[in-house]
């Protein structure tokens, strides 16, 4: 995983880039931060156990700190684990997410983008979507009670 990261007034955004499947250094990736840190995770295709405990350690530890962290364009990978481990966010909003599709004609897989709040809103359904690359009719392709589990808890 490489992470970029950019200063936007008072807050960083962090973008992580690539999977995370083993032990990974955030502090030393990320850095001293300050004020707020904005985590944007739509490069994040695969998340496996190892890469599960450094995630949950680094946010732990910002949590003890006080420093104040949310998540943004989460990717199906890292909501997967956010539905599924119930302290994944480590008390982190989650503001959007890229939710999967699949177009019942061709196929193609995509994603769209949501704001978790209009998703809470909408009942934690997604509607139906053009395929961007036929224009067919595409649909939500994972479990809805499992993927949208974290909107629930939160
Ligand atoms: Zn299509």
């Amino acid at each position: 995983m490489k992470i970029k990261k950019e200063q936007d007034g008072g807050r960083l955004i962090a973008h992580l880039q690539g999977p995370l499947e083993n032990s990974f250094d955030f502090e030393r990736a990320i850095g001293p931060v300050k004020g707020d840190l904005v985590l944007a995770c739509s490069g994040v295709p695969r998340i496996n156990s190892e890469g599960v405990k450094a995630w949950i350690q680094y946010f732990e530890s910002l949590k003890k700190k006080g420093t104040h962290f949310s998540f943004i364009e989460c990717s199906p990978a890292v909501v997967q684990q956010i539905s599924a481990i119930s302290n994944f966010a480590c008390g982190g909003n989650v503001i959007s997410i890229q939710v999967p599709y699949v177009c019942t004609k061709c196929r193609h897989e995509s994603v769209v983008l949501f704001e978790t709040a209009d998703l809470k809103k909408s009942g934690n359904s997604v509607p139906d979507a053009a395929c961007p690359k036929c224009g067919g009719q595409s649909v939500f392709d994972d479990i809805e009670e499992e993927f949208f589990a974290f909107l629930k808890r939160s």
